[in-house]
């Protein structure tokens, strides 16, 4: 074991994350902590302070092999045809757990990923209770009978009925920006379902899946039912998605990984969902309350510091309220608590990495040199640490790459539009190859679902923004994905229909 200074400086956690963060972080594979085969490491950083917070080993192609044999012989071995309340029960358990190391857990959330403690907070618990939910529809997991047309069965009396069984070994390729979160909201389902699995965390942020591999050996789930398999995208993602012996792909990344993702899953044609990027409108009309909408959207976009897929990025605000949205905006960012996930009252942390940081700066000074007129922030705040203040972008314009582009950092483009023509309005808030979010602020309930309508993505918020949990579908139009995630929709990624028929 190797003693690392702890990296958080001048914040207190708990005895438990010091002792976590120290540990040497081995594969779990087959219900066990083994080394990769190829002896390869990576360091994870405290993003808020650039130092090293923990090491943990990498696998290769060799390692995914052994999960996939390890969840394929879980699969066969029973757990497939276990009984929905066993798997409910070890769902229920496993909330029970996170509950209960809760603190930890959020702790390790923010030195891996750099968000708030509160928004870190927030997600354990929402993960606890996506545990219980899918646990529920566990029990629910049923097929329908129906009569068959007489010539299929010549002429004898028959019925057919259909059976609902678990697609198989699954693997779960996830994102850095809110890590437990990912691997909760797919394992729930998959496991709900009957399948197995192996979940691989993004190289930025492997602590908290590692610390949820702990407590699924001590909720007893049988051993190769979870496996987590830390590695790079190009290594162990592309082995992932790519072997025969996976039955599905859940993917959440970029759009560009998703492409990949997909050309890798032609070999045995996999099953693949995607949850992809996003860039997603936020129209403010006229007769908003913007008590409301100042705050709303403001927090569209700064949200994880922007570093999340459902960011509202492009404000369209109408000419009759722009000046006050934009005045009252500004006067927000300026405002923000922009310091370590573990300072009191933080509200934007730091991006996840400077090379991340760099990117997001990137975009400001391309928008700058595309003529979009900079109403605060645009800088990176002088500490360690990427930190860059709220911005906000006025007079953009479509074209521009600041409207166009996933920025994935605290940035605004704001335009300006002055027709009340709902064609119109949905022709701006569509003007993009995403679709995954999006929200109207309006105080007439007429514009508001007429314009929620319109807006081509998987989910539109009236009056609010990203108001997505873990019962209510979620997922992309167009280049935001394949297919949805939450809900009873997401169990049906991981469940086969078969039809059987009976001559009786
Ligand atoms: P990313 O695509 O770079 O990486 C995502 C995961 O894919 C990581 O685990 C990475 O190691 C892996 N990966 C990389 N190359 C791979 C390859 N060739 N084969 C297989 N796996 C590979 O994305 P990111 O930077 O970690 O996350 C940010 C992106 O995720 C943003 O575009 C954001 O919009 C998107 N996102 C989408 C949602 C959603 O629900 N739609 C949610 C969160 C994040």
């Amino acid at each position: 074991m190797t003693t690392l200074p702890l990296p958080f400086d001048g914040h207190s956690v708990s005895d438990a994350t010091r002792a976590f963060l120290q540990r040497d972080h081995l594969l779990f594979i087959d219900g066990a902590w083994r080394d990769a085969s190829g002896d390869g490491w990576m360091e994870t950083r405290d993003p808020a302070t650039g130092l090293v917070a923990a090491r943990f080993a990498i696998g290769e192609a060799a390692d995914v092999n052994a999960a996939v044999v390890a969840a394929r012989n879980a699969f066969d071995g029973g757990w497939a045809r276990s009984q929905p309340a066993y798997r409910a029960a070890l769902l229920r358990r496993l909330a029970d757990l996170m509950q209960r190391d809760a603190q930890m857990l959020a702790e390790l959330e923010v030195i891996d990923s750099g968000m708030p403690l509160f928004i870190a907070s927030l997600t354990v618990s929402n993960c606890t209770e996506m545990l219980h939910y899918y646990a529920g529809l566990a029990g629910t997991i049923e097929g329908t009978t129906t009569t068959p047309p007489a010539h299929v069965t010549h002429d004898a009396e028959a019925i057919t009925y259909t059976l609902r069984e678990p697609v198989g070994v699954t693997a779960h390729i996830i994102p850095w920006n809110v890590p437990l979160s990912m691997a909760v909201l797919k394992l729930a389902p998959s496991l709900a379902a009957g399948c197995t699995a192996i979940v691989k965390p993004s190289e930025e942020t492997p602590l908290t899946a590692l610390a949820l591999a702990d407590l699924i050996a001590e909720a007893g789930f049988p051993a190769g039912v979870v496996n987590i398999v830390n590695g790079t995208g190009g290594t162990v993602g592309a082995a992932l998605a790519g072997h025969p012996g996976i039955d599905k792909v859940a993917f959440t990344g970029s759009t560009a990984t998703g492409r990949r993702i997909v050309e890798a899953a032609l070999g045995n044609l996999k099953k693949v969902t995607l949850e992809l990027g996003g860039k997603s409108p936020v129209v403010v009309m006229p007769d908003a309350d913007l008590a409301l909408a100042i705050p709303g959207v403001a927090m569209a976009t700064y949200f994880l510091g922007g570093q999340n897929c459902m960011a509202g990025t492009r404000i369209f605000a109408h000419a009759d309220i722009h000046d006050a949205l934009v005045d009252g905006l500004v006067a927000f960012s300026q405002s923000m608590v922009v310091d370590h996930g573990l300072a009191p009252g933080c509200q934007i942390g730091p991006m996840v990495s400077p090379a991340h940081g760099a990117k997001v700066m990137g975009y400001i000074a391309r928008g700058l040199c595309e003529g979009a007129v900079l109403r605060t922030g645009g800088e990176r705040l002088d500490r360690p640490g990427s930190f860059i203040a709220p911005t906000i972008f006025t007079g953009t314009t479509p074209d521009m790459g600041i409207v166009q582009d996933e920025i994935f950092g605290p940035v605004m483009a704001v335009q300006s539009f002055d027709t009340l023509d709902i064609d119109a309005i949905a022709a701006m808030a569509n003007n993009s190859p995403y679709g995954l979010s999006g929200s109207v602020w309006t105080t007439s309930l007429s514009s508001a679902h007429k314009i929620a309508a319109r807006i081509r993505s998987g989910h539109v918020s009236i009056n609010c923004h990203g108001a997505v949990a873990h019962n209510i579908p979620f997922g992309g139009y167009s280049q935001s994905g394949w297919g949805r995630e939450f809900g009873r929709e997401s169990l049906d990624n991981y469940l086969e229909t078969k039809a059987v028929t009976a001559r009786l």
